[in-house]
């Protein structure tokens, strides 16, 4: 039975479990629709705790037999767990119960992938195992032995024994229920081994479904530069015998940190240069390090509870960005990450489902894995490790590790180690992690014999559940240029605390031209009506990568509106200083194809809807068109050039140099494709021996109205490789035209291929849906209800993923009546859906709120 009104669960009242466990034996006795789980949990009562309450969390469970000390007892069944009274001492809680992993369709505790067992317990799916206190703060050391016939049979920790039939693990790191992981297949490996700083061995492995061996060696190249870089910059070592990744097809997210058994989606660790993109390559370097990173950041040092999730993710998000930095192009990072916040996290932050950094209440803890949890909660630290300098931020991580190790924390334990490090006082900084909403920051300049004075305003709108907002700490970077281009004043870093408050250089000849917010130092909207002019200088001559890159787009979104709301032609003086940038052979072409990118869509609506004005999707999508027309015509002259310089005539390699080539020539076909109707797409198409140059001849194809053939051809040649086909089908709805998009959808919904159980797929096509802006809010409503029809059938099955791609309809309120009232009507059919499940609950009543 599902809850009727599901419970709210707030910060305010945590309280300690009344017990600890002092260790864990599970047996699991392996069967597709009746796994046997045997568990011998030893409890003493916990000296922290009040309340000597034993309720253990369950849910699905069928309870064969439980005893306390050897003798049988008769706990009271609750709807999520069972109550027993229990000795005021050590005692020994044992239980055996039944579940059905081959009937698990919601992807949560133990469930079947291809003939697989595999798990997945974050937030709360140990409790889908068996009874447990599935909580963050109980930890302990635990023993595995698994029976099953399959080949395979692996847990967290050491390997310990096994035979015919068995296998054995121990793990003497004490952790959370949310860490561990089985694993039961057919699989093959593809090993290799790692000596760490200390000279110890460790034996490693990424485990894969037979033929997918000859997809792994990329991500075992990622895990060792994770390895030996944790080592070098952090100076955290490995800490068991064996690493393991298992790559699993069926996931709701894209990777999990279980102790020293790492469970990856197929789509984020299996790679080859024939069926992934550069984009994919980057992505999974940077998810094995992201999962390799929680080594130490999530498991030897944890969340006290799940509103501490940023704790965990924040930090390991920005300790992966500081890698992908460091392996890759720093500015090119840094300028992909803004417009992935931008794109994900400021909608959220700016609309029904704004949250704090760390949330105070929530029904279910799987809505929260959100952007602002995990990029908002990576750009606070980016802020405070600006505010307290290199230097600090190292002490202080020392700091946290020697004084955490093995323990669940809390965001004020985190604090005390930078306020401990550096004698700063960080209550105002902590804000960052209890206020909602983007800081909107509004900027005027003065300029009197010789001192340059930078007046700053900041102010947060208000944001579900929090109508006041106080100042927030604003590091502002800021760097002042001389009208000749030269630098007068470098970088410097603004401590902003104020309301409203000035900042004055003095000893300047003449009036400088500011650039603010370099590197984008704080997450907010900077509100500067800079002039066209100073935009096409600070184009021309910032010296910090990212501004000069936001000028073009500043100038790229201004630009747009003028051409959606005035109905003025393209900004030919703003296309003339970017054509100049982008033919400048002596900049990274990765870069040069990131200056050609113009905002999304959605961004413009947003745009448009702060100025007051109603957003048109299709007045947005056909500037964007005229836009990508007049730029491809007015530039003709400099592609020949361009197709030359991005030529790749060595091996194919996935780094930064060839990707940043590929990506720049990407752009230049898009161009080409508008001049010639996709005659050069065509033969790249046929030629191309790597799925980059193979996706974006075809997405050429599309938007050229002449992918017939292509999209055929793809099919045959690619019709077995589900991650293959997973870009096949999202590829057709993401590019198709405003009219067609729904249509298109639907029509690959009926597909013998599309696979609707499996996530990638069901994301494949509603993820396409949802990001063709003008397709989903095309006027008839078809994108709409197309999308709720599919969320209602999918939530009655995988509640997780269903909730996630609610997230579709958060900036409903963006748009004009008509269209609101169509939404609306959508989301109100999906909260009436009897037995909807708690997660599409508390999402819907969220957005509709
Ligand atoms: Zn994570």
């Amino acid at each position: 039975m599902k809850d009727a009104s599901p419970q709210t669960i707030y910060l305010k009242d945590y309280k300690p479990f009344g017990y600890v466990v002092d260790d864990v034996h599970l047996t699991f006795k392996l069967a597709p629709n009746s796994t046997r789980v045997v568990s011998k949990i030893t409890f003493s009562p916990n000296p922290d705790a009040t309340d000597r309450q034993f309720r253990l969390h369950g849910e699905q469970l069928k309870l064969i037999s439980s005893k306390i000390n050897g003798s049988d007892v008769s706990p009271v069944m609750l709807d999520d767990g069972l109550l027993v009274d229990a000795p005021n001492e050590t005692f020994v809680w044992e239980a055996e119960v039944e579940i059905a992993p081959e009937a698990n369709t919601a992807l949560e505790g133990l469930y079947m992938s291809n003939g697989m067992y595999c798990t997945q317990c974050e937030a709360e799916g140990f409790r889908k195992i068996t009874y447990y206190p599935d909580r963050p703060d109980v930890m302990s050391v635990f023993t595995v032995r698994i029976e099953s016939d399959l080949p395979v049979l692996l847990s967290n920790g050491n390997p310990v024994a096994q035979g015919e039939g068995w296998a054995e693990w121990h793990d003497p790191w004490p952790k959370p229920a949310y860490l561990f992981a089985l694993v039961a297949g057919d699989l093959v490996n593809h090993p290799d081994r790692f000596v760490t700083q200390s000279g110890k061995d460790v034996e490693l492995n990424i485990w894969v479904r037979p033929g997918d061996e000859n997809k792994c060696a990329f991500g075992m190249e990622a895990l060792k530069a994770s390895m030996r870089w944790d080592e070098e910059v952090y100076g955290r070592e490995y800490d068991l015998d064996i690493f393991n990744i298992v790559a699993v097809d069926d996931f709701n997210m894209g990777a999990m940190e279980n102790k020293g058994l790492n469970i990856f989606n197929s789509s984020c660790v299996l790679a080859s240069p024939e069926t992934s993109t550069d984009a994919n390559f980057e992505r999974i370097e940077a998810i094995i390090a992201h999962e390799y990173f929680h080594n130490w950041t999530g498991n030897r040092i944890t969340c006290r509870d799940w509103f501490q999730l940023c704790l965990k993710e924040g930090l390991t998000v920005y300790r992966d960005s500081q890698f992908t930095s460091d392996m890759r192009s720093a500015p090119v990072k840094r300028i992909s990450d803004v417009i992935e916040l931008r794109g994900r996290q400021f909608p959220e932050d700016q609309g029904p489902l704004s949250h704090p950094v760390r949330p105070e209440s929530f029904q279910e803890i799987n809505n929260f894995y959100t952007a602002t949890v995990y990029e908002k909660g990576a750009e606070v630290i980016g802020m405070l490790k600006l505010l307290v300098g290199d230097d600090a931020y190292a002490k202080a991580l020392d700091m946290y590790f020697d004084r955490h190790d093995g323990q669940a924390c809390t965001i004020e334990d985190w604090l005390q180690v930078f306020e401990d490090a550096t004698g700063r006082d960080l209550s105002q900084f902590k804000r960052w992690y209890s206020q909602s909403g983007t800081p909107r920051l509004a900027v005027s300049e003065k300029f009197e014999d010789g001192t340059y004075t930078l007046t700053f305003k900041q102010h947060t709108p208000p944001t579900p559940g929090q109508d006041v907002k106080e100042p927030q700490v604003l590091p502002i970077a800021v760097g002042l240029l001389a009208q000749d281009g030269t630098e007068v004043t470098p970088t410097t870093v603004l401590e902003m605390t104020e309301a409203e408050q000035s900042f004055e250089f003095s000893g300047l000849d003449a009036k400088p031209i500011p650039s603010i917010l370099r590197g984008f130092s704080a997450p907010v909207v900077l509100e500067r009506t800079t002039s066209r002019e100073e935009n096409l200088f600070l184009l021309e001559h910032d010296t910090d990568p990212f501004n000069r890159w936001e000028a073009s787009r500043t100038l790229a979104r201004e630009g747009l509106i003028a051409m959606i709301t005035d109905g003025v032609g393209s900004d030919t003086l703003w296309l003339n200083a970017l054509k100049t940038a982008v033919a400048d052979s002596t900049l990274d072409p990765a870069y040069r194809a990131l200056l050609l990118s113009l905002p999304t869509q959605s961004e413009l609506a947003q745009t448009l809807f702060e100025q007051g004005v109603t957003p048109d999707p299709m007045a947005i999508w056909t500037a964007t068109d005229t836009l990508r027309e007049d730029m491809a015509k007015s530039w003709a002259d400099i592609l020949p050039a361009l197709v030359e310089e991005t030529k790749v005539t060595e091996a194919f390699k996935p780094d930064a140099e060839q990707s940043g080539k590929r990506a720049l020539a990407a752009s230049v076909l898009a161009m080409q494709t508008r001049l010639d109707g996709g005659a050069v797409a065509k033969a790249q198409f046929e030629t191309a021996d790597n799925m980059t140059l193979q996706l974006s001849a075809l997405t050429c194809l599309i938007q050229a109205d002449a992918a017939e053939d292509a999209l055929k051809a793809f099919y045959d040649q690619w019709k077995d490789d589900r991650l293959v086909m997973d870009k096949w089908f999202g590829l057709q709805v993401g590019a198709a035209k405003p009219a067609d998009a729904a249509n298109c959808a639907k029509a690959l919904t009926e597909h013998p291929d599309f696979d609707w159980k499996n996530p990638n797929r069901f994301r494949a096509v509603f993820g396409g849906l949802a990001m063709n802006h003008a397709g989903f809010h095309n006027a008839d409503g078809s994108g709409y209800e197309l999308l709720a029809d599919w969320l209602i059938k999918l939530d009655a099955k995988n509640p997780q993923t269903t909730a996630r791609m609610c997230t579709a309809f958060q900036t409903w309120k963006r748009y004009d009546a008509d269209r609101q009232a169509k939404m609306r009507a959508c989301l109100t059919r999906i909260s009436e859906t009897p037995g909807l499940s708690r997660d599409t609950t508390e999402m819907v009543s969220r957005l509709l709120g």
